[in-house]
């Protein structure tokens, strides 16, 4: 009986929880940070909500969900018109390199 209430009382400590909603709250900024990052802030936000700086591990070896930039080949979110590294417009760079692309193979098969 005494040990449960020993229990209890650390339970019910709010030091203890004011440590645990740090953990969680530093927790999910890092996993949303490293998500934001791949392009997938959702995805890290729930694994860094379940499993702490575990989830931090697992998403970063999620593959980037980041659309490649036909000019430099940095990561872009997706969606984007313009590339936010070389600031080059996507939708004609895109559009060029599949030409290019096209051409090339005709070049190729002659
Ligand atoms: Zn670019």
């Amino acid at each position: 009986m005494r040990m449960n209430e020993a229990c209890l009382k650390m339970l019910l400590d709010p030091t203890l929880w004011l440590w645990a909603t740090a953990f969680t709250v530093v927790s999910i900024g890092g996993g949303a940070l490293i998500g934001w990052y791949k392009g997938r802030m959702t995805v890290g936000i729930i694994w860094a909500a379940v499993l702490g700086p575990l989830g931090w591990i697992i998403v970063a070896f999620f593959k980037s969900n980041l659309a490649a930039c036909p000019e430099c080949s940095k990561g872009n979110r997706p969606g984007a018109r313009t590339c936010r590294h070389c600031a080059v417009d996507l939708e004609q760079a895109t559009a060029r390199s599949a030409r290019s692309r096209l051409r090339g193979a005709k070049n190729d098969s002659r």
